[in-house]
Parts: C-alpha cells; sequence; structure tokens
C-alpha cells in the first residue's frame, strides 16, 4: 500500500490506500473560460508545445494592465500618500503603447485611464490595508483544486471581499458580479487559503466608477462550482484522451464566431481566418 502524488498537465493524482485514484483537477477562472469559448483554442493555449505564435498587445488589454498596476502601487504606498493626484500619476508611471494605432491615440488613452484612477481614489476609501493585492489563491473543493489571482482583497469586519477591477466599455450590473464564475472561485479559494469567512464579491467599474456587488450563500457557491467542475471533467477527458492517442481535432474542436476577430491564436487558424477581417489592435477601446 503506498501514496503516490503525480502532477501532469495541472492534475494531481492522490491514491489513498483504500480509495479509488481521486483526481483533483486545476481550475483557473481563464482556464474555464477558454474552454467555454473554443476548445481548439484551449488546445494551443494549454496543451500545444511549443505554443503556437500569438497575435500581438492589444490596445484595452495594455489599458487594463496599467490601470491595475497603478492601483496596485498605490496600495503600496503609505496611507496617507494615496491621494487621486498619485494615483493618476502612477497610470503615467506604468504606461506603454503597446497596441494602440500611434503615440498620439496612446496619449489621449493614458489621460483617460489617469482619469478614471484618479475619480475612483477620490470617491474611495483607500485609507484600509487590503489583505491581498493581486494576490494567488488555491485551495482544493469539490473534485477541482480552484486558483488564480485576485486583484484585491479587503477584510471588512470579519469578512474577505473580493474586489475585481474592471475597465472595459459597459457599466457591470449586480448579475454580472453574481453571476462570474471567477469571483465565486476566488471566494471558495480565498476563504481556504486565508482562513475567514468570504461571500461578498465586488467588481469596481473604473470608467462608470460604479460597484456592482453581490453576496454569495452557500447555495450560489455550491451552483458555480458543480458548473466548475463538470466543464474541468470535460477537458480532462479530453486531455487524458488525446494523451492516449485520441485525434486532437475531434478532442478539440474549432468554435468559430465573433471571437475569431480578436483571438491571440487566429493566424495558426485557417477556420478562424475564413469567419471575417481581424480586428485592428485597438478596435476594442471605448470610443
Ligand atoms: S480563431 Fe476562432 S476558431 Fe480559431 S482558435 Fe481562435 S477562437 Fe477558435
Amino acid at each position: 500500500m503506498s501514496v503516490r502524488v503525480r502532477t501532469v498537465c495541472g492534475v494531481q493524482d492522490q491514491l489513498g490506500f483504500d480509495s479509488m485514484p481521486k483526481k483533483l483537477i486545476k481550475v483557473t477562472p481563464s482556464r474555464l473560460g477558454v474552454w467555454a469559448d473554443c476548445r481548439l483554442r484551449f488546445r494551443m493555449t494549454y496543451l500545444d508545445r511549443p505554443t503556437p505564435p500569438r497575435g500581438g498587445p492589444w490596445a484595452h488589454s495594455t489599458m487594463g494592465a496599467v490601470v491595475h498596476n497603478a492601483l496596485k502601487g498605490l496600495f503600496d504606498l503609505p496611507a496617507d500618500q494615496r491621494t487621486p493626484d498619485r494615483a493618476a500619476a502612477l497610470v503615467g508611471t506604468h504606461w506603454k503603447d503597446d497596441g494602440f494605432a500611434d503615440r498620439e491615440q496612446a496619449m489621449v488613452f493614458r489621460e483617460r485611464a489617469a482619469g478614471w484612477v484618479h475619480d475612483y481614489v477620490r470617491g474611495t476609501d483607500v485609507t484600509e490595508e487590503p489583505v491581498g493585492l493581486e494576490r494567488w489563491v488555491s485551495a482544493p473543493v469539490g473534485t477541482i483544486i480552484a486558483e488564480g489571482r485576485v486583484d484585491r482583497i479587503d477584510q471588512r469586519g470579519d469578512e474577505l471581499v473580493i474586489v475585481d477591477y474592471k475597465t472595459g466599455r459597459h457599466a457591470l450590473t449586480t448579475d454580472d458580479a453574481r453571476g462570474s464564475q471567477a469571483l465565486a472561485l476566488y471566494v471558495l479559494a480565498a476563504r481556504r487559503t486565508l482562513r475567514k469567512p468570504c461571500t461578498k464579491v465586488e467588481l469596481h467599474h473604473l470608467p462608470t466608477g460604479t460597484v456592482a456587488a453581490w453576496e454569495h450563500t452557500e447555495e450560489s457557491l455550491a451552483r458555480h462550482l458543480s458548473r466548475a467542475e463538470e466543464s474541468a471533467d470535460e477537458f480532462q477527458l479530453a486531455i487524458d484522451t488525446l494523451a492516449a492517442g485520441g485525434d486532437p481535432e475531434v478532442l478539440f474542436p474549432a468554435s468559430p464566431g465573433r471571437q475569431c476577430g480578436w483571438c491571440d491564436f487566429r493566424r495558426s487558424c485557417p477556420t478562424g481566418q475564413a469567419t471575417g477581417p481581424a480586428l485592428d489592435p485597438w478596435a476594442m477601446l471605448s470610443p
């Protein structure tokens, strides 16, 4: 009788003394999202080695990353220095022009991002120390290991609150917060990682200065977990079947659609190319 732990493709096999092998599948929100969008993209992202060449940077992603870095930098400062002007200046510190049409366009959006961050800090109590910033959380729950990087974890009273910054075009609603599988998995992972109660999630939308919040129940978390487990079982079965000699085209079919316009692997995917023209790298910026 022995215990063996093996890690293959993000899976831990734990063989108990008298139990059947029990697979805990590593699940991140991005892995689930890619699986739901397109299985071929999943294969190219997580399985094909060497990884097929990716497309270049996207301007909206650059902007999102800069805003996240500026806010992280702000909380690294002593509380009395976390002013709106300092926050806006941090956008300049972290700025990159990657993905923008030209310098002129980049400067317009740099100013816009600085305005978002300035107004966010002016309207938010930023004097409390977060429990986590860009914090990696990971914990076994059910049949998966839920993990990912959380933008910010606050402690309010005895409870942790999961905070996710958003910089997309559209304001977010309570339904978005309630329906976010990513946030629910972060709750499950954070409460185990940090050993504190956690039920509340918040989407902080910088462009509109709005917060969409939701307080999970054990039932709503269980529903999210069950869906994540289902997807994890599906992709793990496909991975295992591929490793056993299965046909990659059958196991990981292309799902052509609108997303092919901005897919990072479009250049390696004739099916995606046939769906229509590629978007310009700055096409997903707000007008
Ligand atoms: S281009 Fe479209 S079909 Fe091809 S991998 Fe990307 S999302 Fe899938």
